[in-house]
């Protein structure tokens, strides 16, 4: 987790959201393992939840770090098809991404929700990943700060600016999103830095940029101020489209 106060190490977390069987995920695993990944630079995979057991085994002995890409916010119960923190915890889950956008949409998943997960995902000791952006009607009325200032008030609610540090948000403007149309990095960097502003404790966390977030762009994205790392869909998809975004953040953090 982040300390506060420290130098805000880069990271670069891959969302391989419903891709990969586990012989496929196992696979990618080992072609990152086999590429140089530069040391100063966190690198996280988030696979599918089937495929969670296989990578932990395959990430043995790696800094890879693994993420999930949500969770319930209990810890047992009837809740059909969901999956708790503590399963998550048992097979090494360090990382969990809550709110993405696509969870937002297509599950219902309210601000509320994310605020109880994220206080969830501390107590069970692992680093929630916020997921905040606007669409693409709310960007063109210009409601990108109120928007994404709710969202980061509703998920730190409750938290003191020490446990708010230790927690990732990513800035993920919607329309961007698997588009191939990435936000300007001075306007993201402009809306992240807000961001930063908008929680106790946000100014020392980490936060990222996503949305068609590839190699040709990851430099100018990470050359930003307060653009600490990515959160990567499409392009994480492969070795050969991601190594390059960790080697961009470590040379342009
Ligand atoms: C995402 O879904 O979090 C994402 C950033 O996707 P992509 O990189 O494909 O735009």
């Amino acid at each position: 987790m982040n300390q506060p106060g420290a130098v805000r190490r880069p990271l670069i977390a891959g969302n391989w959201k419903m891709n990969k069987t586990i012989a496929q995920a196992c696979e990618l695993i080992r072609e990152l393992r086999a590429c140089t990944l530069p040391a100063g630079v966190d690198v996280v995979v988030a696979p599918p939840f089937t495929a969670l057991q296989a990578v932990a085994a395959e990430l043995r002995g790696s800094s890879i770090g693994l993420c999930a890409q949500t969770m319930h916010e209990n810890d047992h119960g009837a809740y059909t098809g969901e999956i708790a923190p503590p399963m998550l915890r048992e097979i090494g889950v360090r990382y969990v991404i809550l709110g993405h956008s696509e969870r937002r949409a297509y599950d219902g998943e309210t601000d509320e929700a994310v605020g109880r997960k994220t206080r969830s995902a501390l107590r069970h000791g692992m680093t929630p990943i916020v997921a905040v952006g606007e669409t693409a009607s709310e960007h063109e009325e210009g409601l990108t700060l109120e928007k994404v200032t709710m969202q980061v008030r509703a998920a730190f609610a409750g938290l003191g600016a020490r446990e708010v540090a230790s927690c990732v948000v990513a800035y993920e403007p919607i329309w961007a999103i698997g588009s191939g149309h990435f936000e300007e990095p001075e306007s993201a960097d402009a809306v992240i830095a807000h961001i930063r502003r908008a929680v106790d404790g946000l100014e020392d966390a980490r936060l990222l940029y996503g949305g068609s977030m590839k190699a040709q762009n990851a430099a100018a994205l990470m050359a930003q101020p307060n653009i600490d790392g990515g959160l990567i869909g499409g392009a994480s998809l492969a070795a050969a489209t991601f190594v390059p975004i960790v080697e961009a953040a470590y040379a342009h953090a």
